[in-house]
């Protein structure tokens, strides 16, 4: 799913795509000139190796992400917002988003119920 930057005003435009099991909502609005603020929720099940006994179990997911969306860094150098993102072609690409969301996320630390238990 992808749509035009230039397309995102106010109020804003919601979206939901969905990977699986796992579900990507949320709203994108006009910030400023050259931002776009991203406001989502990433809900659903995912299957992650516990980091205690490496066995797979399904975590469920719940995680509100909230960043900015540029089509073009160099515009927005005095802006003073760290969570940037850059686009290319001035197209904001959800699935990509969504993905690369999913990954940050993956990186967390995850237990499972058993090893979780056995503190
Ligand atoms: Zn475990």
């Amino acid at each position: 799913m992808e749509i035009g930057f230039a397309k995102v005003g106010t109020p804003a435009i919601a979206f939901e795509i969905s990977k699986g099991n796992l579900k990507f909502s949320g709203t994108l609005r006009k910030f400023s000139r050259y931002l776009i603020e991203l406001e989502a929720k990433i809900t659903g099940d995912l299957d992650v190796p516990c980091d205690v006994c490496a066995e797979a179990f399904t975590h469920a997911v719940n995680e509100s992400v909230k960043f900015h969306l540029s089509d073009g860094l160099s515009k927005v150098e005095n802006e003073s917002l760290e969570d940037i993102v850059e686009i290319e072609d001035s197209m904001i690409d959800l699935k990509e988003l969504f993905e690369s969301e999913l990954e940050l996320y993956k990186s967390n630390y995850f237990t499972c119920s058993e090893c979780k238990n056995s503190d």
